[in-house]
């Protein structure tokens, strides 16, 4: 059978649009899929959208995420309702909500069910799949199924967990992959890594170093095969084990992304983020001691965030010299702690879930209007990622930063030419 897969593209332009990385889920159920005899296309559509007029298949799998659901739920309905089955993260969370476009809505992960799904052989409307307890089993991952993927992907995925044990209140990966950390063995990844020695590789997995003596072992493997430059996300609480930061240097590390969502103790308490931001500070100060860039994310909105503390945290990360920021506004993802409270008490107004992206605020604040949530937001954004901060890091010779600083200045300053209007805001 022709099986093609599509990740729909992206809701809104952002910082990080411009450096678009395909889904390993659709990659890693296009493999099993072509192991198993069948022809399979996958089209990550900011990477290379197909021509839908010319398009056949006999199955359509669409991947989507909460803030492109529209756009998958409009590219479902170019074709016959019993060709599509529809994933992902969004489906998963609201699975009711796919069902009306496609013949299958699976929830949860589904390598060990999609060669039953596309051949017919399940009769479920909505199928629960099966957390796979054995990442080992699964077969390496087929790049050369994305569509342009080696011309124009700057970055390599590798997966190497699942699932998290921590609960914060705004994530919904708990709800997609479980509280249980499952792990690929050392000696599996790097098989994969292998013949990727020359990519830049992305860990994908949400703490990249949870096992501590799988990640050594791992470290030591990567240090032996000459691997290349590779990023991935971390927690800050590992920060401490500066013999680990060194051999992560050593190994190739040069940038981690650390969640450290709040420099307000009062909003990562309200996060259930179980970290302080002395631990935020310190490991800034280790990482950076041991030579790996940060790039920081911090989710600003909570009931316990004004305006100060966006400027606060901009303050913050460029005292701390933090090299890349990422502020997201809080965003109540269905499933999620803090979407059931804010929709118990009324406060989202809207639920067009193409905003739901981190860049547009959905819901109305606490300590300040909606509007002036987004606006100083939106000139935070434009203070860090600003021609000013380019040439400061330029002359600091830190021209990846340069780099960053100047792509987000053109997006950013894209981005607020389109929203102009701020249609979505409540008058
Ligand atoms: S934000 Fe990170 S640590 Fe918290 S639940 Fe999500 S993946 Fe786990």
């Amino acid at each position: 059978m022709k099986v093609v897969f599509i990740e729909p593209r992206s809701s809104g332009t952002n910082v990080y649009s411009k450096l678009p990385m395909p889904l390993l889920g659709p990659i890693y159920l296009g493999t099993i899929l072509k192991n198993n005899g069948h022809d399979v296309e996958i089209y990550h559509e900011d990477i290379c959208a197909p021509d839908y007029s010319k398009l056949e298949a006999d199955v359509i799998g669409i991947s989507i995420l909460t803030s492109t659901a529209p756009r998958g739920y409009e590219i479902a309905k170019k074709f016959p309702k019993d060709k599509v089955i529809i994933g992902g993260v969004h489906a998963s969370l609201l699975p009711e909500e796919a069902a009306p476009f496609a013949r299958h809505v699976v929830v949860g992960e589904a390598e060990e069910i999609i060669t039953d799904l596309v051949e017919n052989r399940i009769k479920e409307h909505i199928v629960k799949g099966r957390p796979v307890e054995n990442l080992d089993s699964l077969p390496r991952p087929d790049f050369s199924l994305v569509k342009e993927f080696n011309r124009r992907s700057f970055f390599m995925p590798i997966s190497t967990s699942r699932g998290c044990p921590f609960d914060c209140s705004f994530c919904s990966v708990t709800k997609m992959f479980g509280r249980k950390y499952r792990f690929r063995s050392a000696e599996n990844v790097i098989e994969e890594l292998r013949d990727k020695r020359k990519r830049q590789i992305f860990f994908c997995d949400d703490n990249f170093t949870a096992n501590l003596e799988r990640t050594d072992k791992l470290l030591n493997l990567m240090l032996k095969n000459k691997i290349n430059q590779w990023a991935c996300q971390a927690r800050c609480d590992i920060a401490k084990d500066t013999a680990l930061l060194r051999k992560m240097y050593a190994a190739g590390c040069r940038v981690v992304c650390i969640g450290f969502e709040s420099i307000n103790q009062k909003t990562l308490k309200a996060f259930d983020k179980k970290q302080s931001v002395g631990q935020i500070k310190e490991a800034i100060r280790l990482f950076h001691k041991a030579k790996i860039k940060i790039h920081g994310m911090f989710v600003l909105g909570s009931d316990n965030d004004s305006a100060k503390t966006i400027w606060d945290t901009l303050k913050f990360a460029v005292k701390e010299g933090i090299d890349t920021l990422q502020m997201s506004i809080l965003t109540p993802f269905p499933g999620t702690k803090v979407y059931d409270e804010l929709e118990k008490e009324k406060r989202i107004f809207t639920k067009d879930w193409s905003l739901y992206d981190g860049h547009h605020i959905v819901f109305r604040p606490n300590l300040l209007s909606a509007k002036e949530m987004q606006l100083n937001m939106l000139k935070a954004y434009t203070r860090f990622y600003s021609l000013f901060m380019a040439f400061s890091a330029l002359i600091k010779l830190r021209f990846r930063n340069a780099m960053f600083h100047f792509m987000g200045y053109v997006i950013v300053k894209k981005w607020k030419k389109q929203h102009r209007k701020m249609h979505w805001l409540p008058a």
